[in-house]
């Protein structure tokens, strides 16, 4: 039997888990890139997942794709669909209802949003309205609306260790499952599917540190081993909002059509990062690649002056 050690890279993987619900832009397309070099710089494999549950755009994860091998980034095996995934996941929360660690949810948005809101209540967390119906109530209920199916969470919060937000304490509430259209959620798939593809590095966007507990603790519950996390601060538009698609041209497409090619644009993430330049290829980036001098601030691009950028 071959061991793995927890912590050997060799192996491990880390990924990049698109939503195919437009085409990349500028931020997507960094936090890309630094995936891939976290990955590669510690001699993982490095795997792709278009998360295709639900906002999916046609044509996106093709394009999405394309994208990411114009920067000249490469992945390990095919990119894996989570949409075929299904019926696992719902294998998974069948094993968990079977153990009683779930139950069913009728509420609606606005019910949710109303009793969220009451005085004592964490803000953001589900208050557990279902939690205890008893098996006649659940039939009635049942009845007028297709329940989801909630996690009976152990644990009110829980502290992760993220690379480099350091500790960070969050809450765990009894979150959504299976949404009541009957398919799986995102928190559900996530857990599921890294483990499923060997991921044992998890770099994203920071706007993701606020569900990590919810994932370590279902991750727990699973059996499943947490992987190393490292939340990136997000590119932001000159106004500090999150960049968007309306703020310009920020997707490969439309920057080669003003005339910045990727090399370009790899240059223009690869100073964001703070490293040596110049860099103009994807492999570049490996090269350089240096955590320590990564900046742990937002990055502010400002589309319309292209390569006018500041730290906030
Ligand atoms: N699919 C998610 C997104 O595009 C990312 C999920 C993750 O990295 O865990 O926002």
């Amino acid at each position: 039997m071959t061991s793995t050690r927890p912590g050997d890279a060799a192996a491990g993987a880390g990924r990049y888990a698109p939503s195919p619900s437009g085409d990349l832009h500028l931020g997507n397309l960094r936090t890309a890139l630094l995936a891939w070099a976290f990955a590669r710089s510690s001699g993982r494999r490095f795997v792709l997942r278009v998360e295709d549950l639900d906002r999916v755009r046609p044509g996106s994860a093709e394009r999405q794709l394309e994208d990411l091998a114009r920067l000249g980034l490469d992945w390990d095996g095919e990119p894996l669909l989570q949409s075929t995934r299904e019926p696992v996941h719902r294998a998974v929360v069948e094993a968990l209802t079977a153990q009683g660690r779930t139950y069913e949810c009728y509420c609606t948005r606005r019910e949710i949003q109303t009793a969220a809101s009451a005085p004592h209540g964490a803000p953001g967390a589900y208050p557990g309205t279902c939690r205890g119906l008893d098996g006649a109530e659940r039939a009635r209920r049942r009845r007028e609306r297709p329940p989801a199916v909630r996690l009976r969470a152990e644990v009110r919060s829980l502290t992760v260790v993220d690379r480099w937000a350091g500790a960070y304490t969050g809450l765990v509430d009894d979150f959504v499952l299976l949404r009541n259209d009957g398919r799986p959620a995102y928190n559900l798939a996530v857990v599921v599917d890294d483990a499923h593809q060997g991921v044992d590095q998890v770099v994203r966007g920071d706007d993701l540190l606020p569900s990590t507990p919810r994932q370590a603790h279902l991750a727990a519950v699973l059996g499943l081993p947490r992987p190393e996390w490292v939340h990136v601060p997000l590119v932001l538009n000159p106004h500090g909002q999150r960049l968007a698609k309306r703020d310009g041209a920020v997707t490969l497409a439309e920057l080669s059509a003003a005339g910045h090619g990727p090399a370009e644009v790899l240059g223009l993430i690869g100073r964001s990062l703070g490293l040596p330049g110049p860099v103009r290829t994807a492999q570049d980036v490996l090269a350089v690649f240096d955590e320590d001098v990564l900046p742990r601030r937002p990055w502010v691009v400002d589309p319309a002056g292209w390569a006018v950028q500041r730290a906030v």
